[in-house]
């Protein structure tokens, strides 16, 4: 069972017991539209009340609350319209003993659900809107049962109804009895079982065609448009599906027949071989369709038949007979010869007591009850406008819906007024989230509070279900900011400071536009004005800058100390700058080598590459290089777009950053939001102006045939090639692939989906390179001794790192259209497609642009992964033995992670790690790179660089401490493996990581 269906069911049951209360809604009256104001009348509204429960859902992802939202209601939707039939049919079966007809019997249902308005939109909705709803899902109900009645939560497999083909009369059955010497009542069930094949191939119709939708057949049957069946297999009808067996080959030249259970069961039935066998379904198929049969099914071509559901009768309770196999348990309707249905198992059927078999099924019970009304339930995640977040609050306040499914939106601050019960779908990362999630629920006086906390397969789940108090009871350290860090204060004095030159000196000032500051070095004056330490400056931080810190208010307030480090040779500015003209110059460099060996190709490479590279953004630039604070200019976080050619549009806010963004985003992922499936498509092209787009944001990685380490560079490679950052070997400018870094963001397909009721995730993997970046700047580097084991922990911020796709995507570099690198079915349009292909090109179809704009002039698919570059914090740790297996550092890295959260109390999410190594005689060292997840970096890695070593050394003994304690082999949740890891799991070794750790303490 999914997570969501876990958690649906824990939902449902919740739902349930939750005591109703009685409210009062007032229904739309009559308005009568007259523009004399003296004649207008008061409007007049009824007053009616309703019953219902009120609770609250919390996710930690705004994903997960968006799904589930969809997710429940729907499951719910199909929980009700089975209450549903289960109410009828007790209500009913003394009345229709001799079955009804499928379109009477929705007929019978829909009057109930009419009666109750269960398929309303809202509980505000007035009456007329949902009639055709309760039509709808009458049908939807009845069709389920009908297809799914081999399923075992049908309410056929728990005895309450059984169906029935109407066409098999009399006469037809009695020639089966004569010439195949079977009983009256086992050859009847034998041709309804055959007659069954139309419904098994989906080939019903309901009544009208607006009977039901295109997403009712998704639902129903897998497909949106209309299902038929033929006689033989028929590639060219259009969604059919065959009834004869159809013949194969064998490679001996023997003719066969592909085995189901259909063929299997009329030879063994009539005593007859397969050919016979299947010139016996050839007669009945063709009486199925004879004008002979009352009940023949139809067809508008010949060739594709369809049934009208209405060909088939209903037995309600006590008067439905079915059979349960005495060997495997399965139920059936179908009682041939005492035979199971099932093929392979030799059991015998068993007439069914239904009452004493429902007496101890849990979905029995709860289609038993006669608490019948709708389940509101709605997102409520920052994936929303602020007016419909706001909007549904409102409806809750109103109860005119009766669950929220929140992410973290809903912990700070709002008042749900007498809401009792809250439910968590998994254990939050903290005391103060737990403590806020519930603390939603029994605000008022009079209300006690319920909340049920559903604990997942996560160690961090485990953890927290053993010792539960620790999470109730834990201990909540207020958020707390310091204005006296380093790091943040650094930043704003930069930023006061090249504010106040630009506007002594408006000249160099053009807006965003880096050319005049940067390109044109207009920043040589902004040095040597700093230089000169001009006091209005001082006065300006004196002014502006309120910190307490002596030290601190010395050597950025009261002196000019701190230009060393940021224009001195080592300083942040000048590196920025350095690293900016070297690269220019690289570029220029490359570009005319390319001239003169005529190798046009590569010159314009290089050339594309430069003008790229030089229409730099001001503020970009500054913030990319950690001169200006970042959460001013928020640079990291992307946007899915809606397509603008899309029918509908609603205002929504899909952001994330750019890390998670390159998985969650990435062309032909999947985002759910407000109860609409939006798929990514595109990537989006950073816009200079109106007419003209830049190329993409693009770098390189090769992986180092030797070292087998991720080599990564921003700028082309040029002809000579490159050594590899690690060992040293050269690698060719071929060994690298272009990726791209989506700055620009994604956009969505133009079509919009509902969400299904079982959606498989499309996610994609990234992994996390460490780069290092000559510009970052050292904090501390302390080595230590641990049982005569020298370790080696330096930490450094501004530091790089990458986080790349690990799939590849086909992209036109002219619109951005991708597919991804796994959708088999788009990639078989184009002609020249091989797998791994650098370019694909031969496809007659082509692509449309995101501009709504049509069709797009290019048809050539450039082959890119994706990757983002993000400054941090990170504490890099070396150890002095030996470290050559990867398994067993991997196990040691993810110990070492979780225990330096629970260590130091850091959200596990919020710190990272991974592993870099190089050779060193014949030998892979590894190292083990903790960083901080937050972009900027937050500050936590740090912590576990100190003077004494303590908290390595603690961290180190909680590790083995958490190592020692578990018992399973090779890793389990509670120890090593999560879900972000998951991956990796059969590798990571609990014994290893432990044997090594223990070394060292
Ligand atoms: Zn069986
Ligand atoms: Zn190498
Ligand atoms: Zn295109
Ligand atoms: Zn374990």
């Amino acid at each position: 069972m999914g997570y969501d269906a876990a958690t649906g069911v824990v939902a449902t049951s919740l739902y349930e017991q939750i005591p109703e209360y009685k409210f009062d809604y007032e229904e739309n009256a009559e308005k009568q539209s007259t523009h004399n104001p003296f004649l207008k009348k008061v409007e007049k509204k009824k007053s009616k009340s309703r019953t219902g429960s009120q609770f609250l859902i919390f996710s930690d992802s705004r994903q997960g609350a968006a799904k589930f939202a969809c997710f429940l209601s729907d499951s719910y939707k199909e929980f009700l319209r089975r209450r549903g039939i289960w109410n009828i049919v007790t209500e009913e079966e003394n009345n229709y003993t001799n079955g009804i007809g499928i379109s009477d019997f929705v007929t019978v249902l829909d009057n109930y659900y009419s009666g109750l308005n269960l398929f309303r939109k809202s509980n505000s909705e007035n009456i007329e809107t949902s009639l055709t709803e309760n039509r709808r899902n009458a049908w939807v109900a009845v069709l389920n049962e009908l297809y799914n009645c081999n399923r075992d939560t049908s309410l056929v497999s728990l005895g309450k109804i059984s169906f029935e083909y109407l066409g098999n009369s009399d006469d037809i059955i009695q020639v089966v009895v004569k010439n195949y010497n079977l009983s009256k009542q086992d050859a009847k069930n034998f041709l309804n079982f055959l007659a069954f094949e139309t419904v098994r191939s989906a080939a019903i119709v309901t009544d009208k065609i607006s009977d039901i939708n295109q997403s009712d057949r998704e639902y129903l049957f897998f497909t949106p448009y209309q299902k038929t069946i033929t006689k033989y297999k028929d590639n060219s009808i259009f969604n059919s599906q065959c009834f004869m067996p159809t013949p194969k080959t064998l490679k001996s030249g023997e003719k066969k027949y592909h085995r189901s259970t259909k063929l299997l069961l009329t030879s063994k039935i009539l005593k007859l071989d397969h050919d016979k066998a299947v010139e016996f379904l050839g007669y009945y198929w063709d009486y199925m369709v004879s004008d002979n049969n009352k009940y023949k099914l139809i067809t508008n071509d010949g060739k594709g038949y369809v049934i009208p559901a209405n060909y088939f009768k209903v037995n309600l309770g006590k008067n439905a007979i079915l059979w349960k196999c005495n060997k495997c348990q399965k139920v059936t309707q179908f009682n041939i010869g005492n035979n199971c249905i099932q093929i392979g198992c030799t059991g015998n059927l068993e007439r069914l007591n239904s009452k004493e078999f429902c007496s101890d099924n849990y979905y029995a019970l709860l289609y038993e009850s006669k608490k019948v009304s709708p389940l509101f339930v709605k997102e409520h995640t920052a994936q929303l406008a602020k007016k419909d977040a706001l909007d549904y609050q409102q409806q809750f306040i109103r109860k005119e819906i009766n669950a929220l499914s929140c992410s973290t939106t809903f912990e700070m601050g709002i008042d749900v007024g007498d809401l009792e019960t809250v439910f968590l779908r998994n254990i939050p990362p903290l005391a103060s989230n737990y403590a806020q999630r519930v603390g939603r629920a029994g605000r008022s006086i009079d209300a006690a509070a319920f909340a049920l906390t559903f604990a997942r397969l996560s160690s961090h789940d485990f953890t927290f279900f053993d010792s539960p108090r620790e999470m109730i009871n834990g201990i909540i350290t207020p958020p707390n900011f310091t204005l006296d860090n380093e790091k943040i204060l650094k930043r704003h004095i930069y930023a006061v400071a090249l504010s106040l030159y630009l506007k002594i000196y408006p000249d160099l000032y053009s807006a965003n536009n880096a050319k005049l500051f940067i390109n044109e070095k207009g920043y040589l004056g902004f040095i040597s004005w700093l230089k000169s330490e001009p006091i209005e400056l001082s006065d300006l931080l004196r002014n502006s800058i309120s910190i307490t810190n002596k030290q601190l208010v010395d050597k950025y307030i009261n002196s000019y100390e701190w230009l060393e480090g940021f224009i001195g040779d080592q300083g942040t500015f000048s590196k920025i700058i350095k690293e900016y003209e070297q690269n220019v110059e690289y570029l220029k460099r490359e570009y005319e080598k390319a001239m003169r060996a005529r190798d046009e190709k590569t010159a314009s490479l290089f050339n594309r590459k430069l003008e790229r590279y030089q229409k730099n953004d001001l503020i970009d630039f500054l913030v990319r290089g950690n001169i200006l604070p970042k959460y001013g200019f928020p640079i990291d976080s992307v946007e899915l777009t809606q397509n603008i050619a899309a029918q509908s549009f609603k205002s929504l806010n899909l952001s994330r950053d750019l890390s998670v963004a390159i998985a969650e985003y990435a062309p032909s992922a999947e985002v759910v939001a407000d109860g609409s499936l939006y798929k990514s498509r595109y990537i989006r092209k950073p816009i200079v102006n109106k007419s003209e787009m830049n190329d993409f944001e693009t770098a390189y990685f090769a992986e180092c045939p030797d070292c087998q380490n991720i080599n990564y560079s921003k700028m082309p490679i040029g002809s000579d090639g490159t050594p590899c950052a690690i060992c040293g070997k050269k690698l060719k400018n071929r060994d690298f692939k272009k990726s791209i870094e989506p700055r620009a963001g994604f956009i969505a397909e133009e079509e919009i989906k509902e969400v299904p009721l079982s959606s498989q995730e499309r996610k994609y993997k990234t992994e996390a390179i460490y780069v290092g970046d000559n510009t970052a700047y050292p904090i501390s580097k302390y080595e230590y001794e641990f049982e005569n084991i020298k370790l080696k922990v330096e930490s450094t911020a501004n530091d790089s790192l990458v986080v790349k796709s690990t799939d590849f995507f086909y992209v036109c570099p002219k619109c951005g259209y991708s597919i991804a690198s796994d959708e088999v079915s788009k990639l078989s349009e184009y002609e020249d497609y091989k797998s791994g292909a650098y370019r694909i090109e031969k496809n007659t179809v082509g692509h449309k642009n995101p501009f709504g704009e049509g069709k797009c002039i290019n048809t050539t698919l450039i082959r890119y992964s994706l990757h983002h570059e993000f400054k941090t914090d990170v504490a890099k740790i070396s150890f002095g033995c030996d470290t050559s297996n990867y398994s067993t550092m991997l196990s040691v890295m993810y110990a070492l992670l979780n225990s330096f959260a629970h260590e130091l109390n850091i959200e596990r999410r919020d710190i990272k790690a991974c592993l870099s190594y190089k050779i060193s005689g014949g030998r892979k060292e590894h190292k083990i790179i903790i960083y901080d997840a937050v972009p900027g970096g937050a500050g936590h890695s740090r912590r576990l660089v100190t003077e004494d070593g303590e908290v390595l050394k603690a961290v180190i003994k909680r590790a083995i401490n958490i190592l020692d304690t578990c018992e399973c082999s090779p890793s389990c949740y509670r120890c090593l493996r999560n879900y972000e890891n998951q991956k990796i799991h059969e590798i990571l070794d609990r014994e290893n990581a432990l044997t090594f750790l223990e070394q060292l303490g």
